[in-house]
């Protein structure tokens, strides 16, 4: 009788049988580990919850202290049942990491949403060897590549200096792209205040307490700043409130949008964004290929995203993947 497999797709997430436990589940479980706090990764309501330090504060950040009945924050090797596991950087947003799981002689590495461009809001991608990867596909078609995100801040700054009557609205998540493109904008000049929508002070001030330094950083209310005043300003918001009533209080907004998506044409059309910044934290085609090729996995599973295009690349490099179709992933969606 042949061993079971060390990790099992299953509608709750993906499952360690010899652990009993869940990674980035999606529906509440006893014992859920978790690779990073977004949203479509980190749910509340389960049992216990094993996380890095900074991704168990980012998820009592957003849904409360009572988010999960007991948590424990990752710290070196951890066993669990008859499986070993681990954490390391994943280069994606402050606290991510990747989840090393070694049972049944087997290393097993679950990388999560990973980037492999420096992002100097969080700890880079810590390469680990494994026999297999499990890799997401957000941007897994040969047609993302990345722009160098120094040249996209840099399309922001000229626009700012070209309408210096208008207000620069920029739309970004608010957990991770919010604060990668402050110190992109800090890492170009940009010295000034960036006035921050309401949604993204507590994340902002916590990644200021874990020593990332953002700068001068002012809410974007209207207590004591006229419309006028923001003219030439640089404003962040969640892309959802450009909708409301909220964006009015700005001159003539330029609306930016900084997202992996925007290299897609059509999008920004579709959302009346006039000037679309691609910058992402997820790797691109090119970094998501050579990262495959550096760890060389006996085999590669492959998660969400475009799993077809990621699959086919491995199949005519003579490696073993197979697509696990797990759903409920919503990267850089909103
Ligand atoms: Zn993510
Ligand atoms: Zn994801």
């Amino acid at each position: 009788m042949s061993a079971p497999a060390p990790l099992i797709p299953r509608p709750e997430g993906l499952y360690c049988p010899s652990g009993d436990f869940y990674i980035d589940p999606q529906r509440p479980v006893p014992r859920a580990l978790i690779t990073h706090a977004h949203g479509d990764h980190a749910r509340a309501g389960h049992g216990a919850v094993m996380a890095t330090r900074q991704t168990l504060d980012l998820m009592a950040i957003r849904y409360g202290e009572d988010f999960t009945a007991s948590r424990q924050p990752a710290q070196g090797e951890t066993q669990i049942g008859d499986a070993r596991v681990s954490f390391h950087p994943a280069g994606h947003i402050l606290g991510s990491a990747q989840i090393a799981v070694h049972t049944q002689g087997v290393r097993v590495t679950v990388s999560g949403d990973y980037a492999r461009v420096a992002n100097p809001s969080c700890a880079p991608f810590e390469p680990v060897p494994c026999d297999i990867f499990v890799t997401e596909a957000t941007f897994g078609l040969p047609v993302f590549r990345h722009p160098d995100p120094a040249t996209e801040i840099d399309k922001l700054l000229d626009s700012v200096a070209r309408f210096p009557e208008r207000a620069h609205l920029v739309g970004a998540y608010a957990l991770g792209k919010a604060q990668r493109v402050i110190m992109l904008l800090r890492e170009r000049g940009w010295t000034g205040p960036i006035y921050l929508h309401g949604a993204m002070l507590a994340l902002c001030e916590y990644h200021i307490q874990q020593g990332v330094a953002l700068g001068d950083l002012r809410p974007a209310t209207t207590d004591q700043m006229r419309k006028a005043d923001f003219a030439g300003q640089i404003i962040l918001a969640p892309p959802s409130a450009f909708e409301a009533t909220w964006a009015q209080r700005f001159p003539d907004p330029v609306i930016c949008f900084a997202s992996g998506w925007m290299a897609v044409r059509a999008r920004a059309r579709q959302r009346g964004v006039e000037l679309p910044l691609v910058i992402s934290d997820h790797v691109d085609w090119p970094d998501l290929t050579r990262t495959i090729t550096e760890l060389d996995p006996a085999q590669t599973w492959v998660t969400h995203g475009r799993e077809d295009a990621v699959i086919r690349w491995c199949e005519l490099q003579g490696r073993v993947a197979i697509p696990l179709h797990l759903a409920g992933f919503e990267d850089e969606a909103e």
